[in-house]
């Protein structure tokens, strides 16, 4: 995959990350890879998302991106890094992402606004270079991909570079009939 696509993606994924938080504090973060079509991140709640969720977190994706927020990049030791992801309250799964990263190798935490997150990145600089994105849908997956660990609700996002060609896509789909409902809204996905 193009270099640059990725690493807007993956940064995407943070600013996913970062609305989601701002929406419901409680979550908790696994992981948010870039994929071959957008990215998705990991999420632990209680709370199910509904498609109402996925509108509003959307909107909330769109203010992340229009604050700018700058990626600022941060070599840490270990202690370091297991101090930030305490104060972050995200314990959970990111110490144990945080032993996977071996003795000497370098650990790099990123900050974007108000969220902080263990990350080898790269990111884009600013929060704006992120333009067409669509949250699409919520399916159940394993931590770690193992049946026997908690089951989390990943967030699948389309990513495309223009906004136009977002919407032949989905005007496409639409079209092919590929629509899925999430509870009483109903959501767009098509993995054809
Ligand atoms: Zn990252």
């Amino acid at each position: 995959m193009n270099e640059e696509l990725l690493k807007i993606r993956h940064s995407a994924s943070h600013v996913l990350a970062t609305a989601v938080l701002r929406l419901f504090p409680n979550a908790k973060l696994d992981i948010g890879p870039a994929t071959e079509t957008g990215f998705y991140y990991d999420f632990d709640l209680d709370h199910k998302f509904t498609a109402e969720d996925l509108v509003a977190i959307e909107a909330e994706m769109k203010k992340v991106i229009s604050e700018n927020q700058r990626f600022e990049r941060t070599e840490v030791d270990r202690a370091t890094a297991t101090k930030m992801i305490e104060d972050m309250g995200q314990t959970e799964f990111k110490l144990g992402r945080l032993a996977d990263v071996p003795e000497g190798e370098k650990i790099t935490m990123y900050r974007n606004g108000e969220f902080c997150d263990l990350c080898a990145g790269p990111h884009v600089d600013y929060t704006k270079r992120i333009k067409a994105f669509k949250l699409l849908s919520i399916a159940g997956a394993y931590h770690r991909g193992d049946e026997n660990n908690k089951q989390l609700q990943p967030y699948t996002v389309l990513h495309l570079r223009q906004r136009t060609s977002l919407r032949n896509i989905l005007s496409r789909w639409k079209r092919q009939n590929c629509a899925i409902t999430v509870n009483s809204a109903k959501r767009w996905d098509c993995s054809r």
